[in-house]
């Protein structure tokens, strides 16, 4: 039993914006009230927020793994020594498994989103985020080049569906990912990539396939919403590709990934788009985003968007690694340095910035720098403080690529400064309401007593990069900025029923399609299941 006192609580889900008041913990939940004899922190002078929430970056499986291997200086360059509590690990933009929990855990954060996982890999990120400490961890599942699921979408739409709510349950995912629905497919192929919405590259199109796997999730009444990675990424002049998306997805409700890399003008060279697609953000409320930020210095990408990686790598000339998930998805990985005076990379920064600044609704744009792509996930505290310290921002301004920063809104001053609370929107509560975690991001009777405790300091990226306090299930897991436990946390999955008979459909397109047998690709090894939390869908 514990008992939070006098801090100054945030808690955007429940109306409380800085109050003064107890938090009070039993049996790893929130509580109204304990006993006189609970455990007291004396919070008095600092600031209370639920657990911070990622909905979005790749910190699991093959891919991730890859990078590792492919990123051996990194290690070298950032070793973390056994403690009494914690596994050795190393660092870097790919984290080992254990140095991406305490990393997360000494953040402030709680709770991740794997943001794309093959289905043939499920194996691979349930093994990974079973060895990552603290955290709890859902992962998304890739579905945008899906042949089987073309098949169906051609011939049976009605059962597309079933085919999402079995592929889920046979994988422990918790929500369903496109990425460049059509494109990847079409590059397995040797025929480039797809260019808008119609093109029919795999004998489907891209509209088609965003149209037929919203509707699905739509009506299996998934806590979290398709979850969005556009065509077209990083391209000049893609945000038209963008807005036809959304106007597709047109009332159903979706979650765009990463919008920066979306958000681009221009033909040969990229101009800034923000302000449009944050106006259509603004006035669609079944929509929402993460930002995908681009933060200077060191970054790995990764991506299911095979295309991308193969354009990214004509720019750095150096390592790379392009693969083939048979029948499912592709993935590429590219280590990329972003830097300031260059345009492009500025450009990235600064709309990113825009879209934030501009966004009328935090709930619905939440902060993500789409971790390792965008850059790490320790630049969140550098993020906010771009976010709520305008002098600090103008700084930065000045120091980059000022034609990229005459191409942005960046340059007119916005004096918008994010408060306390709008961060706690961004970073906790926000991302939370958006994947249907009802016990997460809150701080209300009955939600996980997933609680960050941080000193109230002026210097915002000081005080966001080390928590004096984080509470895991009402454990205390990070106490004074130092490691206390390092448990493992749970997955988190969805539970959606499916009528049965879609396993007679499934088998023959498997043999067709798969080099595994239809009976073997289900996980079913209880130690990667277990223990996890099901959220149930509701279905419409
Ligand atoms: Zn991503």
């Amino acid at each position: 039993m514990l008992r939070i006192a006098g801090g100054r609580v945030y808690d955007p889900a429940n109306g409380v914006a800085g109050e003064v008041r107890d938090v009070c913990v039993q049996d790893g939940k929130i509580v109204a009230d304990v006993p006189g004899h609970a455990r007291r922190i004396d919070a008095r002078g600092m600031v209370v927020m639920p657990g911070g929430v990622d909905i979005h970056a790749h910190i699991a499986g093959p891919k991730v793994n890859a990078a590792r291997k492919l990123l051996p200086e990194e290690h070298r360059a950032d070793v973390l020594e056994r403690t009494a509590i914690a596994r050795s690990g190393s660092g870097g933009t790919v984290p080992s498994t254990f140095a991406t929990g305490h990393r997360y855990a000494l953040l402030g954060y709680t709770t991740v989103v794997e943001a794309a996982t093959p289905p043939l890999a499920a194996r691979h990120t349930l093994a990974e985020l079973r060895d990552t400490p603290v955290i709890d961890a859902a992962f998304l599942v890739l579905m945008g080049n899906n042949l089987p699921l073309f098949e169906l979408i051609r011939s049976d739409e009605g059962r597309v569906r079933d085919a999402i709510a079995w592929w889920l349950r046979a994988t422990g995912g918790y929500g369903v990912k496109l990425v460049n629905p059509g494109g990847v497919e079409m590059f397995k192929r040797g025929n480039g990539n797809v260019t808008s919405l119609d093109d029919d590259g795999p004998g489907v199109t891209p509209r088609r396939v965003i149209e037929a796997i919203a509707t699905a999730v739509h009506e299996l009444g998934l806590p979290h919403p398709v979850h969005v990675h556009c065509n077209n990424l990083g391209v000049p002049g893609n945000y038209r590709t963008t807005l036809d998306t959304m106007r597709t997805l047109d009332g159903r409700r979706a979650h765009l990934a990463h919008l920066q890399f979306h958000a681009y003008g221009g033909r040969s060279r990229p101009s800034s788009r923000a302000p449009e697609l944050a106006e259509h953000l603004n006035t669609h409320p079944e929509l929402s985003a993460d930002v995908g930020q681009v933060m200077f210095g060191p970054a790995t990408t990764m991506t299911a968007d095979a295309p991308v990686s193969a354009v990214l790598r004509e720019i750095t000339h150096g390592r790379w690694v392009n693969a083939d998930t048979e029948a499912e998805t592709g993935c590429g990985i590219v280590p990329f340095t972003y830097r300031e005076p260059n345009y492009v990379h500025a450009l990235q920064w600064g709309i990113g910035l825009e879209l934030f600044l501009l966004s009328r609704d935090p709930w619905r744009l939440v902060l993500s720098t789409d971790h390792p792509n965008g850059g790490s996930f320790l630049s969140y505290p550098r993020l906010i403080r771009l976010l709520m310290d305008r002098e600090f921002r103008n700084e930065q301004i000045r120091r980059v690529n000022q034609k990229a920063m005459r191409r942005t809104v960046l340059l007119d001053d916005l004096d918008r400064e994010y408060t306390l609370q709008e961060i706690a929107i961004i970073t906790r509560a926000g991302p939370a309401r958006l994947l249907g975690l009802r016990d997460k991001g809150q701080l209300g009777v009955g939600a996980d007593a997933d609680i960050t405790i941080y000193d109230d300091r002026a210097d915002r990226e000081a005080m966001f990069q080390a928590p004096r306090y984080v509470f895991k299930d009402g454990r205390a897991v990070v106490e004074d900025g130092e490691l206390r436990e390092a448990d493992p946390g749970r997955l988190l999955r969805v539970g959606a029923a499916y009528d049965p008979s879609i396993e007679a459909t499934l088998e023959p397109l498997f043999e067709d399609h798969y080099s595994v047998q239809f009976a073997s690709y289900p996980v079913s090894e209880p130690w990667l299941l277990e223990p996890a939390r099901t959220v149930p869908a509701e279905p419409r």
